[in-house]
């Protein structure tokens, strides 16, 4: 199929004030976006604005909620304290200093990603990796930490801000090849971020290819987290470098490695559009499988129409769908943030929309501490209203899949607001992980 090319332009806070399509908006209404915009990450570019979101259905189109900053997604002390500040032309300096104050507030680094998945080679750290699970080791490159738009509600924001000490990269030649050559339990590699997909395909075949030489021939897959898919498939179809990411792409699975491109989708309008069309035919053609998953996040996907209508289009897309997770505890949570059982009725409603193919979804998970814990459903057992939970991916991989239960919570939105069921005092992993952590701070 021919395409129409397009170069990425991108958007930042300074925009909000003149972008033509927020002339709706009264100009307090923009300087509040702007000043949300000053402590969250954004940005957005030209296919999202001209292409995704269907502007006579703002400010509720779920893509408008997914990339625009709102309000309500500050405390209001907050808010009126950066209105302020803008309204006042504040230096740049000065409001730097406020915003960052603010962010540290905002829980930047939940589920001590930073103090315990980072591991060491010849006792020293090893930079912009993470290795929490047996078998799977995370890579960050260090050019590939920012995405062709931002999420209102990421999770991984604190880099893209310049909260310089909380980041976590690796560079391109970094002993991360020498940690994997040690580990030869470890069969997945997965390049994250931001989006690595960001990166020239010269930037991204500087990690991958490497991989395909016999000495990491214990490394089966590879797994690339990706956003572009929605936010830029201009990536693979015109960009100047797409034939050559396909070809690299072809390369590792004709050198029969597993490719596993984890697609992030939040709603089904992100697969509607030709270009995200082709750009997924033609990942396809190269022997790539996609994977995709997201977030449930309330404003933007918080039915269960919308994601069983999204897993459909995805197989027949032939995509195969794979985590529905629930919102972490960061950023702007309480604007986006919903309740577990609320997460799993969505989860359960939708699931049985959608034939067995569409069933591959798994969740929804939190990914927490231990490990990432799905809620199975809501049961009455012995006369107890109980939460079933259980392992999907465990610090301790005995842990996997063995049911255990909480007290029913209707409020609660993290594992951390739940109590074990039938009158015990711990979950049955809990003596375990303190021994886990603690050896890992030795
Ligand atoms: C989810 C996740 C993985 C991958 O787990 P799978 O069950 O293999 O998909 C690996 N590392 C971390 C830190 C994760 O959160
Ligand atoms: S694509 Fe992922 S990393 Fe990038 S802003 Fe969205 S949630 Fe964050």
């Amino acid at each position: 199929m021919n395409m129409q090319s397009k170069k990425i332009k991108f958007y930042q806070a300074k925009d909000i004030k003149n972008l033509e399509q927020l002339s709706k908006f009264s100009f307090k209404e923009r300087l509040q976006m702007q000043a949300v915009a000053s402590v969250l990450p954004f940005r957005t570019n030209n296919y999202v604005i001209e292409e995704l979101i269907d502007w006579n259905n703002v400010p509720d189109d779920p893509i408008f909620r997914l990339t625009f900053t709102h309000p309500e997604m500050l405390p209001s002390q907050e808010l009126n304290y950066v209105y302020q500040l803008l309204e006042e032309n504040t230096p740049q300096k000065e409001l730097r200093e406020a915003v960052n104050q603010i962010r540290r507030r905002l829980n930047p680094h939940p589920a001590g990603q930073k103090q315990y998945n980072v591991p060491t080679f010849n006792g020293e750290p090893v930079p912009g990796i993470q290795h929490k699970y047996r078998e799977t080791v995370l890579i960050f490159p260090t050019a590939g930490q920012t995405c062709h738009a931002y999420c209102t509600f990421c999770f991984r924001w604190p880099q893209f801000v310049g909260l310089d000490d909380l980041t976590f990269a690796t560079r391109e030649s970094g002993i991360f090849q020498q940690y994997l050559q040690q580990h030869q339990e470890v069969t997945d590699v997965l390049l994250t971020g931001g989006d690595p997909m960001t990166m020239k395909t010269k930037q991204i075949a500087l990690y991958i290819e490497p991989l395909l030489e016999p000495e990491f021939d214990h490394i089966q897959t590879i797994r690339i987290g990706t956003k572009s898919l929605a936010y830029w498939p201009y990536r693979y179809v015109t960009d100047p470098d797409a034939d050559d990411l396909l070809r690299l792409l072809e390369k590792v699975v004709q050198r029969g490695k597993h490719l596993a491109i984890m697609g992030h989708y939040e709603h089904w309008k992100e697969l509607d559009t030709p270009i995200a069309q082709e750009a997924i035919r033609r990942i396809r053609s190269t022997g790539a499988q996609i994977r995709t998953q997201a977030p449930v996040i309330r404003h933007i996907n918080d039915s269960a129409e919308t994601w069983a209508k999204m897993w459909q289009m995805q197989v027949n897309l032939g995509c195969i769908p794979y985590y529905m997770f629930v919102e972490r505890q960061t950023g702007a949570k309480e604007y986006f943030e919903i309740s577990l059982v609320r997460t799993w009725e969505i989860y359960q409603q939708a699931i049985q929309q959608v034939s067995g193919l569409g069933r591959t979804a798994r969740g929804p998970v939190m990914s927490a501490l231990p490990g990432k814990v799905a809620i199975d459903g809501v049961a009455e057992i012995a006369g107890e209203k109980v939460f079933a939970l259980s392992f999907l991916q465990a610090r301790e991989p005995d842990w996997c899949k063995r049911p255990f239960f909480a007290q029913f919570n209707a409020d609660a939105t993290w594992l951390s607001d739940l109590q074990p069921a039938f009158g015990q005092d711990k979950f049955f992993y809990e003596s375990q992980l303190e021994e886990i952590l603690t050896n890992k701070m030795l």
